[in-house]
């Protein structure tokens, strides 16, 4: 039988509808609209789409979505003093800045110029922390995202193996901390699975991936994962977006896995739309946390 799809399209209308009767709510209460603003520096074609995806999310759910297009060669100041102006301002609740940024600008210092309490992407290191010691402010959104899915598509993860393929900052790493934590009422994002993280030094990476009930791959290997490293009804999410031949875009798991696995999800429509739903939720808790 072929895997059942974890559709994150759907779940993300349904979450987006959920986040959009709380905007609603507030606007009701007299309270200003949840505003992201997000800075794109340059004109990378994949950065403008991503972009665009979180604009017309912001649109969807009744948030003030503001865009900054700055050029290509704007020097690291321009960039750190308009952040610094938007972290003074009232109406701005979440900032992202969309990475990668061009070569003259330090990413470590634009990701320490958010306010922590603005950084809706959560990777300022004080928010890192907080996830870290299971205590979050916010949650990273891929990796909350990719829990999400798998919950609310009813796989169990309490006492199960997972192994996360991948040890970024933006996904892996943190995912593998919220997926071993705890799950308490104040750290709901805890999965009390036993973790195990595999990346490019792994000596058997099939061998570690067979024993996953749950298997996430993260790499950004287009078809890294093939069949013969599924456990047979294992859940498999699929994280990676890897440009194609054809132009559109695979993930890092090959096509035959569906007739293994007993979840997957798919590229496109799968942890990308669960992203952009996760960064709109952050968006409503920095409101909530800066307006009350
Ligand atoms: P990254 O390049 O920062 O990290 C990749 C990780 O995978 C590294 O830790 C590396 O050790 C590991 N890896 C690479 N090749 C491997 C191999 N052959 N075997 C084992 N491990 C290997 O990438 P990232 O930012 O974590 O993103 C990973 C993928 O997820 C990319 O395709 C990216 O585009 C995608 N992504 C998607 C979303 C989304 O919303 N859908 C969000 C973020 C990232």
């Amino acid at each position: 039988m072929p895997a059942k799809r974890l559709d994150g399209k759907l779940l993300a209308q349904q979450m987006r509808a959920e986040i959009a009767q709380a905007v609603a709510a507030r606007s009701a209460a007299g309270k200003r609209p949840p505003g992201l603003t997000v800075v794109l520096v340059g004109d990378d074609p994949a950065s403008a789409s991503y972009v665009r995806g979180k604009q017309k999310g912001c649109a969807e759910v009744g948030m003030a979505g503001r865009l900054h297009h700055l050029p290509a060669d704007t020097p690291q100041d321009r960039l750190l003093a308009l952040l610094a102006d938007l972290n003074a301002d009232p109406a701005v609740h979440g900032i992202l800045v969309q990475l990668p940024l061009p070569k003259q600008i330090s990413e470590a210092a634009v990701i320490y110029a958010v306010g922590a309490r603005k950084d809706v992407d959560c990777f300022h290191p004080e928010n890192v922390g907080l996830v870290a010691a299971g205590a979050p402010r916010y949650y990273p959104c891929t990796p909350y995202g990719v829990i999400h899915l798998l919950r609310r598509n009813g796989v169990e993860l309490s006492g199960k193996e997972v192994v996360v393929v991948g040890r970024s900052n933006i996904v892996g790493k943190p995912l593998a901390l919220m997926l071993m934590q705890k799950r308490t009422d104040a750290n709901p994002a805890g999965c009390d699975a036993t973790v195990t993280v595999a990346h490019t030094r792994t000596p058997d990476l099939a061998a570690v991936c067979r024993r996953a009930d749950v298997l996430v791959a993260a790499a950004g290997r287009a078809g890294l994962v093939t069949p013969d490293m599924v456990k047979p009804g294992a859940a498999v999410v699929d994280v990676g977006t890897n440009p194609s031949a054809g132009g559109k875009l695979v993930g890092d798991v090959a096509p035959g896995v569906a007739d293994v696995a007993g979840f997957l999800s798919p590229v496109p429509g799968g942890v990308g739309p669960m992203t952009i739903t996760l960064l709109l939720a952050n968006t409503l808790r920095a409101a909530e946390l800066i307006d009350g």
